[in-house]
């Protein structure tokens, strides 16, 4: 019996954890696909196997890499290309229950430096789920700009000073993350059924799911904003929107 047990401890294989990176680049977002591409698969979790959800309406080059998927998304106009992210992510999950992890990045961010699954992935002992601190306000807590509408799902009383989370990275556990998204789609639907749109639009509702279920912290050099000075190293920089024509252009 013992001699079983360890003839499947030592030959059984241990597979690379399979990370989906769930990728929104619909309209003139595309523009950014190339660099993310080439740096996350420079740097991003190289131990892993890291498959590519390109959601666009546009032709995106696949660098030959069967794991990036193209899946079909037209664009939903200003601001549900960004609020309606978590619709998308629930919408045909078939592949993505195929993962292990999941991970979003917005369109316009870029890796500098690698990043390790230690450094990046859940661990086994929380909730399954990590988040970005937003580099504005990881030492002005009570400068975060929670969902101030007692009226919407994503309302947080001002008089708490907690961590507030950037939306362009979070991720975690399959399961555990799209819990997540089927909670916050619940709150979006419920809010535009009454006409409200959170202030920050999904980042408000992430915010106000993380007050009850706190993710593990991921540093603010995982989000360095690139026109900007922090002290703390760049390690995945957002690129400024300001350089490729601006928000208005971009989103339109
Ligand atoms: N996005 C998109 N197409 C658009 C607008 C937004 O694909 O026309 C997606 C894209 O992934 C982008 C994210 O929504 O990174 C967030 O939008 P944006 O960067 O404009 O918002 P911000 O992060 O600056 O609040």
């Amino acid at each position: 019996m013992f001699k079983y047990f360890h003839y499947i401890l030592n030959k059984r294989k241990v597979e690379p954890p399979k990370i989906g990176v769930l990728y929104i680049c619909t309209g003139k977002y595309h523009i950014f696909w190339d660099e993310f591409y080439k740096t996350a698969n420079k740097y991003f979790c190289k131990k892993s196997e890291v498959h590519y959800f390109v959601y666009t309406e546009q032709l995106i080059n696949t660098y030959g890499n069967k794991n990036v998927h193209h899946v079909f998304q037209s664009k939903l106009g200003w601001p549900f290309d960004t609020l309606k992210r978590f619709h998308l992510f629930l919408r045909e999950n078939g592949s993505l229950k195929k993962m292990d992890y999941l991970y979003f990045f917005n369109a316009n961010m870029i890796f500098k430096s690698k990043v390790t699954e230690n450094e990046i992935l859940p661990s086994p002992f929380g909730n399954g789920l990590v988040a970005v601190i937003h580099p504005y306000f990881y030492d002005h807590k009570n400068m975060a700009p929670f969902e101030n509408n007692p009226n919407s799902s994503a309302y947080v009383k001002t008089d708490i000073f907690s961590n507030y989370f950037q939306g362009c990275l979070s991720g975690g556990r399959t399961h555990d993350y799209l819990l997540m998204a089927s909670e916050l789609v619940k709150m979006i639907d419920s809010d535009l059924s009454k006409n409200i749109i959170g202030k920050w639009w999904d980042e408000s509702y992430m915010n106000k799911y993380f007050q009850i279920n706190p993710p593990q912290l991921l540093p603010p050099s995982f989000a360095y904003p690139e026109s900007g000075t922090f002290p703390f190293p760049k390690i995945i920089v957002q690129l400024d929107k300001g350089k490729h024509g601006g928000h208005s252009f971009l989103r339109s």
